[in-house]
């Protein structure tokens, strides 16, 4: 039988006329837990983790998977396990990664807008860095970490101000950003960070984008943040490591970002350069661990000819992939068991009252209703940001491992849904 995996989804692979995930095929998977269903590769995870680590190899590192990507628990789980720490971005996160097996001393808490409640809680389970956001946030995390009799490790997020040439909505590292502290205030506020009694720097972190799919900006980003490490050092603050951020991206659409290890020798050879290739190395990856591992299964419920446009309605929605509706971006669709007849151009659409629920413009489908298709790069950034808009249960999710399927998360119910609801009287 042949097999072709599809570019950029090496564990994705059409044997013959069906779609397989690892050892699995997901027509099987979809008749046994129903549609939609997110069905994520583990080797496929692992592996991009891979080339991370073959980067770092030999160096003092710490890869922290960014998981508001997907912050489902068995996804969690083997990162945990394969010894990464984690990138969070809220208490709940937190919580979630604690459940997932974490060691707290590799967890980093970013965000703009942490509340004494999440800081007190990080604290006391001894996280390894706070990224901290802003003046008045060094202010209140040293009063509630005094206030804990504990100092609380900062790294301050700066702003390199490069562009790094993304959509505007996942583009964080410019002026104008509500993100981090710019690059020329870094040295006062780390002056700052450095007097403050609950405080210990322990580093320096910046997050310039996501979905970046050149090497410029990165490159740019590592000079610009270096020249800052010479500065801040020569005031005498010490900087112990220091945290690139995530950002790199993955081939939605024949992009072709670069390969992470071959990315980070040429970052590594800068950092070597300057020399500051003794400091701990801390990256925060989301996407690219995630974002290609994962497929969701959908159904064709209905076709609609129409003279101006033909319509493809699924059982999918902006609900569980809202990357269409919130960046215009692009997912390739593809059938789990492609017919070898007619095609048509379709929009497929989901069933919400929207207009803004599409997942696909103009593809050219052959297909009839109960037919499945596969929407593709759906690991990072769908599950995560899912909702239950029109009252409808978020999917199951499925981790595949070689011939294992694992279900990491069940279907939600509308019980689920109502559960913490009150009639009036
Ligand atoms: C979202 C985020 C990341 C991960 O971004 P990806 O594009 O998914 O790699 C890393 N760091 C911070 C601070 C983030 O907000």
């Amino acid at each position: 039988m042949t097999s072709t995996t599809l570019p950029g989804h090496p564990h994705i692979a059409y044997r013959g006329d069906a779609l397989y995930i690892e050892q699995r095929p997901l027509a099987e998977l979809a008749a046994q837990h129903g549609t939609p269903l997110f069905v994520y590769s583990k080797a496929s995870m692992l592996s991009a983790l891979g080339a991370y680590q073959r980067g770092f190899a030999g160096r003092k590192a710490q890869i922290c998977y960014a998981m508001k990507a997907n912050s489902t628990l068995g996804v969690l789980q083997v990162f945990a396990q394969a010894g990464c720490g984690f990138d969070i971005v809220s208490g709940g996160e937190l919580e979630r990664v604690l459940a997932a097996g974490a060691e707290p001393g590799k967890v980093i808490f970013s965000g703009v807008g942490k509340t004494r409640a999440e800081m007190r809680r990080a604290l006391e389970v001894g996280i390894g860095c706070f990224n901290v956001e802003s003046e008045g946030e060094l202010e209140v995390l040293s009063e509630v970490a005094q206030a804990t009799g504990r100092r609380a490790p900062v790294s301050i997020r700066v702003n390199p101000n490069v562009d790094p040439k993304t959509h505007p909505y996942i583009s964080t590292g410019l002026k104008g950003s509500k993100f981090g502290v710019a690059h020329e205030d870094a040295l006062r506020i780390y002056q700052r960070a450095a007097a403050l009694p609950g405080l210990a720097v322990v580093g320096i972190d910046c997050h310039i984008g996501s979905q970046i799919t050149e090497e410029t900006p990165y490159l740019d980003a590592m000079d610009r943040m270096l020249d800052l490490v010479t500065t801040i050092e020569a005031a005498g603050i010490a900087l112990h490591h220091i945290d690139f951020g995530g950002g790199l991206g993955i081939d939605y659409r024949g992009d072709t970002p670069p390969e992470a290890d071959v990315l980070w020798h040429k970052l590594l050879a800068k950092i070597d350069a300057r020399g500051y290739g003794d400091r701990l190395l801390m990256i925060e990856p989301g996407r690219s661990l995630v974002g290609n591992a994962g497929v969701c299964v959908t159904e064709v419920l209905y076709l609609k000819p129409g003279e101006q446009k033909s319509f493809c309605v699924i059982d999918a929605a902006m609900n569980e992939l809202p990357r269409p509706a919130m960046y215009q971006a692009f997912h390739r669709i593809e059938p789990v068991s492609p017919r070898h007849g007619q095609t048509t151009v379709y929009d497929v659409v989901g069933p919400i009252c929207e207009s803004g629920d599409w997942i696909g413009r103009d593809r050219e489908l052959g297909v009839a209703p109960g037919d499945l298709l596969a929407v593709f790069s759906a690991g990072a950034y769908c599950m995560s940001m899912a909702s239950n808009y029109n009252t409808r249960g978020r999917p199951a999710e499925l981790l595949v491992d070689g011939d294992q399927a694992h279900l990491i998360r069940e279907r939600e119910s509308t019980a689920d849904q109502t559960r913490l609801e009150r009639l009036v009287g």
